[in-house]
Formats: C-alpha cells, structure tokens, sequence
C-alpha cells in the first residue's frame, strides 16, 4: 500500500457536499429534515395504518406524477430492491422467452438470473462493448424486452422505444435503476418501468418500483392463474394486489419510502421530470466538457450521443492513478468517485443525479484540477 499524498483542497473550492457515488447516492438533506419532522407519527408505526399507508401513497402518485404516466399504468412496489425484481419477473412477468440487452454489469445480470430458470427457455442476449450499447432486434417468439435505461457501470444510457416487428402483446421491461427520475422517456414505450429508490431518488435500497402498464398487469394475473409455482414472496400479483391498498406484501423499510417521497415531491413541485432532467444535463455538460478539455482526461463513452447525464466515467492518463485520486478525494470528504472496479479501469465514475447540486459538480472538476496539478 502507497500511503495517500497528503493534499489538502482549500475549503472555498470543495463542493458544497461531497456525495458523488453512484448509489446509495446522496440523500438530501431536506429528506432528513423531513424524515426527523414527521419521524414521532411515522418511524416506528404499523405500515397497515393510515400514516405509512398515506405515505406510499404520496409516493406512489408523485412518481406517477414525475412520469407523466398514460391512463391505466399503475405504480407497484415491493420488497427487495431492483435486483429481487429481476427473479420476480422471471416468475410473473416473463412468459417463455426474453431478449437483454448486455452491455456492463448490471444489464448484463438479469439475462444471468433468467438464463437458470427452469421453466424459461434460455434467454437471447445481445451484447455490445462495455462503454457503448446494443439495439433491440424485434423477433418472432420474444414475450419480453429487457431493457436498461441507464447502465450504472458504464455510464452509458439508451433511448426507449418498443423494437420494430416485435411480435403482438410482447412486454418492455426497462431497469430504470440508475435513470428514472434524471432522464426523459416516453413511458407509453414501456411496460414495466422498475428501480429502485437508492440512486436517482436519493434515497435508500431495498425497495422495487414499477410502473406497469395494463399489458403488463394482464401479463402478471395471466400467470398467475397458470399453473406455473412461484415463490409467495416473489408472486408480482401478491405486489400488484398490495400495491393498489398502498401496501406492500411484507414489511417495508419506512425511512426509504419518506426519503424518496420527499425527492419526488420536491422534483414535481419544481416542474417535474423538466426540472430533474435539466439538473442532469448541466451536471453532465460540466463534466463531460471539462473531462474533453484537460490532457489527462476522457470520457469513457466516446460517442456523446451514448453518454449517460446521470453518471459520468471519466478516464485519467495512467500518470494519475485514480486509485490515489480517490483517496486524496476522500481525505478532503469528496466521497465515492472511484470506478466501477469490474471495468478494470484507470477511471472515475461520478453521479450527477438530481439531487446532486450542478454547482458542486463544477466545484468538483475544479478540485480534480487542483489535485491533478499536485500529483
Ligand atoms: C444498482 C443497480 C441495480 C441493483 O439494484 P439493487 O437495488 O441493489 O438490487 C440494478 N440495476 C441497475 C441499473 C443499477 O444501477
């Protein structure tokens, strides 16, 4: 071990807070706020009551609100988070056969999870590159598109659209982890836009969100009724059923479901998805500019239009570790910059979502520079 350089970055450069990881990403401090302010009638109460379940219910109606979602889609809910809904869906919501789309780690493992299903035929994976993305192809026998708004990993988002000649009545399932909230879509494209509430919606993990369209629900009641077996706690009917009483089937983390309410809430209450996504795109303008004017740095994704406004990877000149960047970085309490450590790269990986303050995102370009300069 070499022992971290001992730089300090002045104080009136630092940004404002230094959360930039990629999830558990940064809670805003007005979700604390209100989580102590409603905390004596809420914390520690019976989620069957009026209080949690009125809760889930803001919650559920500002994400509907945030997405703008067509007549008919339902938010629904359970316990979790995004990667329990992924054996979830290989119980209830695919039918026989699943196209993915692999293009890093976290795209990549839902087509693993199907592939091991028994009742499932193997899966059809289209893979691209890490750092670039692969396109749905509309094929005859898919039930079920498995799409990644935002690869985490990567930082490489997509467009959703419904693929050309896919067969009637097949699904779009978007894992939305890393993007819904930060980035605009149409989610009359999409039947089951699921996440969870740890990265864009700065909250915290183990919860699953979803916003299913009728197609989707019809899918989950039609296999349901089937004879396939599906583990109770994973039943997407039990969560649908529950999810209409503002309920979830088991107990639910209560400080996730206040956390991401607020942030939802304090996105529509400043125009929605509008005013979220434009938070991410000035971040994403200030670093991806500044990472295309320095020497030692690159954007990861080389094709601008691939480039994820939510999170950023950044690649350093091998002169400057970023290992050591990292830690120079923490030491001065700018935290969870570092790569995702599967690429193998020497890189930085930085979240810009919402509630990440665009102004600290250029305080931070600004304290790389000042550390670049002394290593
Ligand atoms: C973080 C992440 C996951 C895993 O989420 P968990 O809630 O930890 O299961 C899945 N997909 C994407 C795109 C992610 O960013």
């Amino acid at each position: 071990m070499t022992t971290t350089p001992d730089i300090q970055i002045p104080l009136e450069i630092r940004p404002k807070d230094g959360r930039f990881g990629a999830g558990p990403s940064k809670v805003r401090p007005e979700g604390i706020d209100a989580l102590v302010n409603e905390a004596p009638l809420y914390m520690g109460t019976s989620h069957r009551q009026a209080p949690v379940k009125f809760m889930v219910s803001r919650l559920r109606n500002a994400l509907a609100e945030m997405f703008v979602l067509p007549d008919g889609y339902e938010m629904v809910l359970g316990n979790g988070g995004t990667t329990v809904f992924w054996d979830a869906a290989s119980f209830g919501l695919i039918d026989n056969k699943s196209q993915h789309l692999d293009f890093g780690e976290f795209s990549g493992k839902f087509g693993k999870a199907v592939s091991g299903v028994p009742h499932l035929d193997d899966p059809q994976i289209i893979a691209a590159e890490p750092g670039t993305r692969p396109e749905a192809v509309g094929t005859a026998g898919i039930d079920s598109y498995a799409l990644t708004h935002n690869e985490t990993t990567t930082g490489v988002s997509m467009p959703l659209a419904r693929p050309e000649g896919a067969d009637d009545g097949s699904l779009v399932l978007v894992d939305a982890t890393s993007g819904a909230g930060g980035i605009r879509f149409d989610a009359s494209q999409t039947d089951c836009y699921y996440f969870a509430p740890q990265k864009v919606l700065g909250s915290d993990g183990g919860l699953w969100l979803a916003a299913m369209s009728p197609a989707a629900i019809a899918r989950i009641e039609k296999i349901d009724a089937s004879d396939r077996w599906i583990p109770p706690s994973l039943n997407l009917q039990t969560a649908v059923d529950n999810s209409r009483k503002d309920q979830t089937n088991n107990t639910p983390a209560l400080a996730t479901i206040i956390l991401a309410t607020e942030l939802c809430e304090w996105i529509n209450h400043n125009g929605g998805m509008e005013f979220s996504a434009g938070r991410c795109d000035k971040s994403a303008a200030t670093m991806y500019s500044w990472a295309e004017s320095r020497d030692f740095t690159t954007p990861f994704v080389a094709n601008p239009e691939h480039r994820s406004t939510t999170v950023a990877t950044i690649d350093f000149d091998d002169a400057l570790p970023a290992d050591t960047i990292n830690a120079v970085l923490r030491a001065n309490d700018i935290v969870d910059t570092n790569g995702y450590r599967k690429l193998g790269r020497n890189q930085l990986r930085i979240a810009m979502f919402p509630a990440i303050d665009p102004e600290d995102i250029e305080a931070l370009t600004a304290c790389l520079d000042y550390v670049a300069e002394r290593l």
